[in-house]
């Protein structure tokens, strides 16, 4: 397994001087660290991670998103019941979106398996800039993503002020 900090560090709990330099310029977060240590922890459960590139680490509240690799993001979407053992063994709420996807890559990424029919830029009358996406269909009560859980990861993640469309009022 790949993580944001070395491998040994998330054994061990203790950063080396280049991680802890990688911390304190900002490179990394204490998210990155404190989730890869977790991901050391729980490694042993799920024999999948030995092969998995974790790139990035984000808590949201009380759910964490991972940036991975896109073969390694494929391997969980193929499968659903290893996704579901990761999500417990991590005991958060779990987002996974692909490291170093486009803006549109990543809004796909947050809102699986829901369709995004459109994805446009707007600006706002004080100059800031927002990305507006339309769902396909409408709204029911059924529908599985927490928007604004959603918003927040995609603030995190990619730095996207989102506003949340459907197709059909
Ligand atoms: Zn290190």
């Amino acid at each position: 397994m790949k993580l944001p900090i070395c491998t040994f560090d998330a054994k061990s709990g203790i950063l080396c001087p280049k991680c802890e330099a990688k911390l304190k310029s900002g490179q990394l977060t204490q998210a990155d660290v404190d989730i890869s240590i977790k991901m050391m922890k729980i490694a042993p459960q799920i024999s999948e991670l030995d092969k998995v590139s974790i790139v990035r680490a984000f808590e949201i509240d009380d759910s964490i998103a991972l940036a991975l690799t896109a073969g390694d993001l494929a391997l969980f979407r193929s499968d659903y019941a290893l996704f579901k053992k990761l999500e417990q063994a991590l005991e958060k709420k779990t987002w996974l979106v692909q490291a170093e996807g486009s803006d549109r890559k990543v809004l796909e990424d947050v809102f699986f398996p829901v369709r995004i029919v459109n994805v446009n830029q707007v600006w706002l009358p004080d100059g800031s800039k927002m990305t507006k996406i339309v769902i396909s269909g409408r709204k029911t009560e059924r529908f599985p993503i927490d928007i604004e859980k959603a918003q927040k990861v995609l603030k995190a993640v990619k730095g996207i002020e989102l506003l949340v469309g459907f197709e059909r009022q």
